[in-house]
């Protein structure tokens, strides 16, 4: 068959960490390096040695990029293969987490890109099925949902759908002409979200963004076998609010209602990870946020997921640093 009953949720969750290069304004303060890639698969704290103790200085995950990577590279070599299966009927998400200025945006945007385009190339070349793309995209800001295809700034519900799971309701699905199109729509929704940002201070480091394209296929001519079946899957590229909001949270009580529901939206997703990467039949909280309900379908089950955790790699941000290879490695 083509894949579509392997079994993915035999699969482990896909994690990288990349760090960013140091930064003009990290160079000038005389901000040093903390971290380095040793290998493929290793990151190492190279730092003072008195400052280990209490950590771990070597963390390993399916794939680490140091300062001097690409994200063609990060997304060959892990990533594609979780994101095409959209082309299979199987449905995906892949994660960009990290602290704000640390590379989420600047990662996601190339997977997004590189993705788009092999999937267009895919389709270009299959004679024997028709496709249909749509497109949505989808904010989630102190728990409430916005459509960032629509200008209103409605707020919106998501529903349970018996047969589809959990649905947004009202939101905007763009029917795509082809991969300019697309293009032109996601550079609309960065627009929107920067709208947010300069209006609302920071909103973009405050917010969670999923963009999500969903492929419908069927065979020209049904014959009745088995590959003339119809297949329709979703992709979600989710460009995570700033981890620091969680964290920062966490340490100071829940005094913002902003900052207690981003707690709640990251710590729930970490929950959920965890839950999913261990395996086995424990309840796992899709309910408890908004973004793992949204997410629910393309998450565990017969889905893939990829988590791409971004760090600076300052010592002045060793502290989140710290809190991001946590993060990834309760998801490995
Ligand atoms: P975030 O979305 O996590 O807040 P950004 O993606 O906006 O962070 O990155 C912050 C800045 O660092 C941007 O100017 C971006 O272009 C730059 N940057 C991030 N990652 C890299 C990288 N791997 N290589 C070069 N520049 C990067
Ligand atoms: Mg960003």
């Amino acid at each position: 068959s083509d894949g579509q009953e392997s079994t993915a949720q035999d699969e482990k969750i896909f994690v990288a960490v990349r760090l960013r290069p140091l930064n003009g304004k990290e160079i000038a303060k005389g901000d040093a390096s903390d971290w380095e890639c040793v290998n493929a698969t290793t990151i190492i704290f190279k730092n003072n040695p008195s400052e280990r103790s209490m950590y771990p200085n070597a963390y390993t995950f399916d794939r680490v990029y140091g300062c001097d990577s690409s994200t063609k590279e990060l997304y060959e070599e892990g990533v594609k293969g979780i994101a095409l299966s959209v082309l299979n009927g199987i449905n995906s998400s892949i994660f960009a987490y990290g602290q704000t200025s640390s590379g989420k945006t600047y990662t996601m945007s190339g997977i997004t890109e590189y993705a788009i385009e092999d999937i267009y190339d895919y389709i270009s070349r299959q004679n024997d099925r028709e496709f249909a793309l749509k497109f949505s995209a989808i904010e989630i800001y102190n728990e409430c949902v916005r459509d960032l295809l629509s200008q209103d700034g409605a707020q919106l519900r998501l529903l349970d759908d018996p047969e589809k799971g959990v649905v947004v309701e009202k939101l905007t699905e763009a029917n795509l002409r082809d991969c300019n199109h697309l293009k032109e729509l996601i550079c609309v929704c960065e627009a929107e979200r920067q709208i947010g940002e300069t209006k609302l201070n920071e909103m973009s480091s405050r917010s969670h963004q999923i963009l999500r394209l969903t492929v419908e296929s069927s065979a020209c001519e049904y014959n009745g076998s088995e590959s003339g079946r119809s297949l329709a899957a979703t992709v979600n590229f989710v460009d995570l609010a700033g981890s620091e909001r969680a964290s920062q949270t966490l340490a100071a009580g829940t005094r913002l209602k902003e900052g207690c529901h981003i707690n709640r939206s990251l710590l729930t997703l970490g929950t959920v990870i965890r839950k999913l990467s261990k395996g086995g039949n424990s309840h796992v909280p899709y309910r408890n946020s908004k973004l793992t309900r949204i997410l629910q379908n393309s998450l565990g089950g017969n889905a893939r997921t990829a988590i791409v955790c971004t760090m600076s790699p300052a010592h002045s941000h060793v502290e989140q640093s710290r809190n991001t290879l946590l993060f990834a490695s309760c998801a490995k």
